[in-house]
């Protein structure tokens, strides 16, 4: 059963145990519902992608009460500054570069060395970051290609029964996603959003390059061995072949695994350190040898990335 909470003090307090406890608890914000969980742990953000039926491991927005909150886990340009000055909190996701070391969960940057970080205006989405003081990692609170939720109904609609709680804060002002800008290299529109492109560009006093217009600039997750291992990388593997690291999953021991009990949740929070892990064991010309994971639930999203971690190597 999903707990439908009211935007009162208590069910703010029912709502941080909940996400400090690694649960999932949807929030109003003004663009769309967000489907929280906490950004520092892996195992909560595993649940995002597995309640939303998410096919791939794509970086998600991590939400935070303020600029100086962010500066925590992110370094700011003085470009990136001025924007986030001008316009947080708001309908405006920057992707900045990741301060190192990092809490955050890898899945959350999909292992990038940037973040999204934005800082909504909602009132119930900034009270329920505030007091829970931790980072929100927060997609929008559907199932994957369906409609984003404006109201808690529809977040009750797609993903009831799979999430703890959605707090109902009313129908979304602004209604669309956020808008998304990169910082680098230069500034470039990922994704039009509820922030104007004039008002942005008015901020930066320069036209913004806009992504897919330049072919150097990619949205992640895009390429196909983007986060790759400097080992080579085998798939669906029942035993180590000589000198081989073998990553086990379920029933097949490995030198590590993903899951021993054959949990896709589990296999998907240890995902990218398994990975780097394996790689670390493997040295610069080893191989990794992986244990077949079903192609089911999570485990879509565990094989995309894993494909990719195979994939011949771009240059
Ligand atoms: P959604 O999860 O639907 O809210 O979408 C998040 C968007 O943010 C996607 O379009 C991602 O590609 C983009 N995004 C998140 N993190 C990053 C990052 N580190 N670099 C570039 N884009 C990002
Ligand atoms: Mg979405």
């Amino acid at each position: 059963m999903t707990e439908l909470l009211e935007p009162s003090p208590q069910d703010i307090d029912r709502a941080v145990a909940l996400l400090r406890d690694g649960q999932l608890v949807a929030f109003p914000t003004e663009t769309v519902y967000g489907l929280g969980g906490d950004a520092t742990s892996d195992i909560a953000v595993a649940r995002i992608f597995d309640a939303k039926g998410r096919p791939r491991f794509n970086p998600l927005i991590v939400h935070l009460p303020s600029l100086a909150a962010a500066e925590d886990y992110a370094i700011f340009s003085p470009e990136a500054r001025a924007l986030a000055a001008a316009f947080w909190p708001g309908p405006l996701t920057l992707v900045v570069p990741l301060k190192e070391p990092s809490r955050l969960s890898p899945l959350v940057t999909a292992g990038l060395d940037s973040v999204a970080i934005r800082v909504p205006a909602h009132p119930v989405a900034q009270a329920l970051l505030s007091a829970c003081s931790i980072p929100l990692a927060a997609p929008s609170a559907n199932p994957s290609g369906r409609v984003s939720p404006t109201r808690a109904s529809h977040v009750l609609d797609g993903l009831g029964g799979r999430i703890a709680a959605v707090i109902d804060g009313g129908p979304c002002s602004v209604g669309v996603e956020s808008s998304i800008v990169t910082l680098h290299p230069s500034p470039t529109l990922l994704r039009p959003g509820g922030l104007p492109v004039e008002a942005l560009e008015a901020a930066l006093g320069h036209p913004l390059a806009v992504a897919g217009t330049s072919p150097k600039i990619t949205a992640p997750g895009q390429l196909a061995s983007h986060y790759a291992p400097s080992a080579s990388v085998r798939l669906n593997a029942s035993t180590a072949r000589s000198g081989e690291v073998l990553v086990g999953f379920g029933p097949i021991n490995g030198d590590l695994t993903l899951s021993a009990t054959g949990d896709l949740v589990e296999a998907a929070a240890a995902l990218f350190h398994t990975l780097r892990e394996a790689d670390l064991q493997a040295g610069a010309n080893g191989s990794i040898a992986f244990a077949p994971v079903p192609d089911t639930g999570l485990g879509r999203a565990i094989n995309d990335r894993l494909r990719r971690a195979a994939a011949p190597r771009e240059v």
